[in-house]
């Protein structure tokens, strides 16, 4: 059995009683949550805190407040199953409570949060494994070795963004406020992750992550497709995010019966396309914002021609290594369906 190592629990109430604490602990010091993550790691020995700071008691970490018009801020201790049920996240930001519903099991919902999903450790077949594991192969460059088994002659690390959430963050614009003892900072999802399966966020240690910003519903529509292996539970090893914005000049209003949100109502493949991004996860250590896919709908209706032609973009630059689940041919191929899959379900009026 694997046991957990040795270390000290604190649990603050407040943020600034949060942030001295880890201050105080320096680098022996990491933030939990719910624990689902980063329990199983320190019982690998990946990761070995010796103080351990809760964050599920911090108040202003457990809110949700705003909504749709002026966007909602979500604590960043909200669980999963609080996304997945919220009336609110689900009237207006359907895509996120989609993306939560499909993480992990009910039981593990019911622990982890959205703030651990969003720094949710990379993940590879060669890093996910027990200490003897790991010692047998004598370690890699991730944590305790010097050679990356992934590719021997990088001197970088591969190990994949493995988040649900992630992706949809960054199609969405989300926003992350940040607090430590030096002040806070906003940062934006796209700017927050690294190409770099080690220093995978732009988040100092000593860093809280306070909440998390939803822009406010201006014309955007977004959807998320997940390739995994099991539909009960599993890691993505493919997720795209979709997220496109109508011409409001173009777009038809009134909401009622024809718009859930009270929003104007999507006037479905006759509209125009003012912005647009596709965003890959689980094939790369950081998120990737296929340009090229988002061109391909801007200033277009969101019709087969241009459906295909952004799956294709997408297709082209994927580039999934082999250090997950699935042959990696086969799980670039899949970029192209389930980009296909994702803007097909934008293109459905009121889906
Ligand atoms: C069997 C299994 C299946 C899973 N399947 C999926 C899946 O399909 N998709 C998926 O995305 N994830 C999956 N997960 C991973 C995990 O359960 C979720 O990502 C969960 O949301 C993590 O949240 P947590 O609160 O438990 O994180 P924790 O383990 O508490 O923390 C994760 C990381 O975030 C840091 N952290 C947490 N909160 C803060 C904060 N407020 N400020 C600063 N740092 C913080 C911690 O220090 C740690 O580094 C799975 C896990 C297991 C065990
Ligand atoms: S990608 Fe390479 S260095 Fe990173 S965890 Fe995998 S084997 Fe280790």
């Amino acid at each position: 059995m694997m046991r957990l190592p040795k270390f000290d629990y604190r649990v603050p109430r407040e943020i600034a009683e949060a942030v001295k604490i880890m201050a105080g602990s320096g680098p022996e010091g990491q933030f939990v949550a719910g624990g689902t993550d980063l329990y199983p790691n320190m019982k690998r020995r990946q990761q070995t805190p010796r103080t351990v700071i809760s964050v599920m008691r911090v108040p202003e970490l457990n809110k949700v407040t705003g909504d749709g018009k002026s966007g909602i801020r979500i604590g960043a201790s909200v669980t999963l199953t609080d996304i997945v049920e919220h009336p609110l996240i689900n009237r207006d930001y359907p895509v996120v409570a989609h993306a939560a519903r499909t993480i992990s099991t009910p039981i593990l919902r019911n622990m982890g949060t959205i703030g651990g999903n969003l720094l949710l450790d990379t993940r590879c077949n060669y890093y996910d494994q027990n200490y003897e594991w790991r010692k047998g192969i004598n370690f890699c460059l991730k944590k305790d070795g010097d050679v990356c088994w992934v590719a021997p002659g990088s001197s970088k690390c591969w190990a994949v963004q493995s988040s649900d959430l992630v992706p949809v963050m960054v199609a969405i614009g989300a926003k992350f406020r940040l607090a430590s003892t030096l002040g806070e900072r906003m940062i934006d999802a796209a700017g927050f992750y690294n190409d770099d399966g080690i220093d995978y966020l732009k988040k100092r240690p000593d860093e809280l992550l306070v909440d998390i910003h939803l822009p406010p519903l201006n014309g955007w529509r977004a959807s998320y497709q997940k390739l995994r292996r099991r539909g009960a539970f599993d890691f993505p090893v493919l997720g795209v995010a979709a997220w496109i914005q109508v011409d409001d000049t173009n777009i038809r209003t009134g909401g009622g019966p024809g718009s859930p949100r009270g929003l104007p109502a999507w006037g479905g493949g006759s509209d125009l396309i003012k912005n647009a991004r596709i965003v890959l996860g689980g094939i790369a250590p950081s998120p990737l914002n296929i340009a090229e896919a988002g061109q391909a709908l801007i200033g277009h209706p969101l019709d087969n021609d241009h459906i295909q032609a952004a799956a294709e973009a997408a297709y082209v630059k994927a580039r999934p290594l082999d250090n997950t689940d699935f042959v990696m041919n086969w799980r670039k191929q899949m970029t192209r369906q389930y980009t296909l899959r994702a803007l097909r379900e934008l293109a459905t009026p009121n889906s």
